[in-house]
């Protein structure tokens, strides 16, 4: 039988927005397949197997949260990280996760380091924070490939700039996106992924957990599901969004 192996990183700590749903979405949707899941919390001190996972996710915090976890994400799970995303695994940050991602996040008087496992930098501003719904466009497969739209909600004090080369995850239809003026939002090397939606993501977004799920396992293709709960959530969040 097929599985999905999950490592959520920090998950008390970094499940703003009640992230952790994003999990729970992964499970179920392996389950209504008769796909294995499997899911293990990495916390303070644990060091990350790179092969024992297929998609360690990481969801958002506050500054506070994500500075407790950042010293402990550097120094026990980085070099374990670095060799999944080598090794083609998924890995995914919401907000402050995905700002981890990045080489880190600048506060001013100082800096919360961050894996570097994408060349992205965060600058928290003074200004206003970006918050709202947001809506983008994706093309997973590349610039020829389908169009989708991914809907959700996003709150951060943090601008998020991608360096030379790095790209985004999409492009902005309506709402902030990582510096609210860049249009871009997010950021995909790989299977490494970084985005700002929240809400969670996934519920309101059933074909970006079937993305991921694809990814992770491997496999070709999944048996479809009635996804009727799943559509009708996902066209409220983009009429919310205004997209
Ligand atoms: N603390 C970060 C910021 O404000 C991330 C917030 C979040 O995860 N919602 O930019």
């Amino acid at each position: 039988m097929p599985k999905l192996r999950v490592c959520a990183l920090y998950p008390d700590l970094m499940n703003i927005y009640a992230d952790r749903g994003n999990l729970l979405m992964l499970e179920r949707r392996c389950a209504w397949r008769g796909i294995g899941f499997e899911l293990q919390a990495a916390g303070f001190g644990d060091r990350i197997d790179p092969d024992a996972h297929d998609l360690f996710y990481m969801g958002g915090g506050q500054d506070r949260d994500q500075e407790l976890c950042a010293a402990d994400l550097v120094a026990t799970k980085r070099e374990g990280l670095e060799a999944a995303a080598a090794a083609g695994r998924v890995i995914m940050g919401v907000c402050g996760g995905f700002q981890l991602l990045g080489h880190a996040y600048a506060l001013g008087d100082r800096d919360i380091p961050g894996l570097g496992l994408v060349d992205v930098r965060t600058v928290r501003s003074a200004d206003p924070r970006l918050i709202g719904n947001v809506a983008i466009e994706v093309a997973l497969d590349g610039p020829g490939g389908p169009r989708q739209v991914l809907a959700g909600f996003e709150n951060h004090a943090g601008r998020t700039h991608l360096g030379p080369g790095e790209e985004p995850l999409g492009r902005v239809l309506t709402g902030h996106g990582n510096t609210g003026e860049s249009g871009f939002e997010g950021v995909r090397r790989g299977n490494v992924v970084g985005t700002y939606l929240h809400g969670p993501l996934l519920p309101k977004n059933a074909w970006f957990a079937d993305w991921l799920i694809r990814t992770a396992t491997g496999a070709d293709a999944l048996e479809p599901l009635d996804d009727s709960l799943e559509d009708a959530a996902h066209e409220l969040a983009r009429r919310v969004a205004g997209a």
